[in-house]
């Protein structure tokens, strides 16, 4: 069977199919992965709405694409009080969220409690919110720095109160690529153990590839059929998230930016390949909120949310910052010809526009 029969049928594809798939031009690639994106979602497109807060960018760890961490091109540290993040969501609050989104850096000196507080307190305020925290790379470093196990660090952020795992700190699973630009950074073997834990605890995650510095597109390829493989055993991630590389105010210093095409390829080749991960968000953060409406027909049917305010994206040149808001969100929705579909968390719909 050739690979455009493959297509066809809908078979699972391979590593070798996966490689071969880059060499088609991007008209028929949108057509498959559209073709696979409209059979489970039709024109529904999912977005929430949610706020990011990231409430320390103080960081031992010395990622090269890293524009977030105080310690590298970052000059402003800083690391917010249970105080202020309260006061953030007391307002956001009134926007209707239904999720908050919390990612930090690696804090050496926040303690175990500043980061399980964050969360306990939140759920105390704000029972209903769902909160989505941790990447599987700062749960290897509280587990590392408190020399606990990530089963125990796993059980205490239960207890305090976090939802579902965001799917950072996965960047590109191949081991040589990964020392390059995060050395010390949680191992992919690590990364997908954490995720295998969370997932045995019956919670959801979401996974994602940063892509477009020094990777090649066997890597982008290689990331997915590890992903797949860990679905078919645990089954937990509800979503694959692409996040395009920014080479603002960083040590990667890589000069080409991705074309659009090799963007929208990468969106339709991940629906394609992912057969048994659900939904692939444009997170509109890193591709821009243009691109994000156009992956909508090359197999993207999520485009994350609102978010509010975004630091650690735009720190690296992304026009991110204040987020969306919600009526011109679901403006360019429709008019790129969609139905949004306001999501929660876990993708139970809670209304169509
Ligand atoms: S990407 Fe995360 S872990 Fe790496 S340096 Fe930046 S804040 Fe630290």
């Amino acid at each position: 069977m050739n690979l455009l029969e493959k297509l066809e049928s809908g078979k699972r594809l391979s590593y070798e199919d996966g490689v071969a798939l880059w060499e088609l031009d991007l008209f028929t690639l949108g057509k498959y992965a559209n073709k696979k994106r409209k059979a489970l979602y039709q024109n529904k497109a999912f977005f929430n709405i949610n706020r990011h807060i990231n409430p320390t960018n103080i960081c031992k760890d010395i990622c090269k694409f890293c524009a977030f961490s105080a310690n590298r091109k970052n000059p402003n540290p800083y690391t917010m009080t249970h105080e202020e993040i309260l006061k953030i969501l007391d307002e956001s609050i009134t926007h209707n969220i239904t999720e908050v989104h919390i990612v930090s850096a690696h804090n050496q000196d926040a303690g175990l409690d500043w980061y399980m507080g964050i969360f306990r307190k939140i759920k105390e305020r704000f029972p209903a919110l769902h909160v989505k925290a941790l990447t599987a790379a700062e749960i290897n470093f509280l587990a590392t720095q408190y020399n606990m196990s990530y089963e125990q660090i796993i059980e205490m952020m239960i207890k305090s109160g976090v939802d579902s795992l965001p799917g950072g700190g996965a960047e590109i699973f191949d081991e040589k690529v990964r020392e390059y630009i995060c050395k010390g950074k949680v191992s992919s073997k690590q990364w997908m153990e954490i995720h295998d834990i969370w997932h045995k605890h019956g919670k959801k995650s979401n996974a994602t590839m940063l892509f477009g510095h020094v990777e090649k597109r066997e890597h982008r390829v290689d990331h997915m059929i590890r992903l797949r493989d860990q679905q078919d055993k645990s089954g937990g991630f509800n979503a694959f998230i692409p996040l395009v590389y920014q080479r603002g105010n960083n040590y990667l210093h890589v000069e080409d930016f991705l074309s659009s095409v090799e963007i929208l390829k990468t969106y339709a080749i991940s629906r394609l390949m992912l057969d048994n991960i659900p939904h692939i968000k444009a997170y509109w953060a890193t591709s821009t909120i243009n691109l994000a409406l156009i992956a909508q027909e090359f197999g993207a049917d999520d485009l994350d949310g609102t978010i509010e305010k975004e630091s650690i994206q735009s720190a690296a040149g992304a026009k991110s910052s204040g987020g969306l808001q919600l009526q011109t969100f679901l403006d360019l929705i429709q008019t790129s010809g969609f139905a949004p579909v306001q999501r929660d968390s876990l993708y139970n719909e809670i209304k169509t526009y």
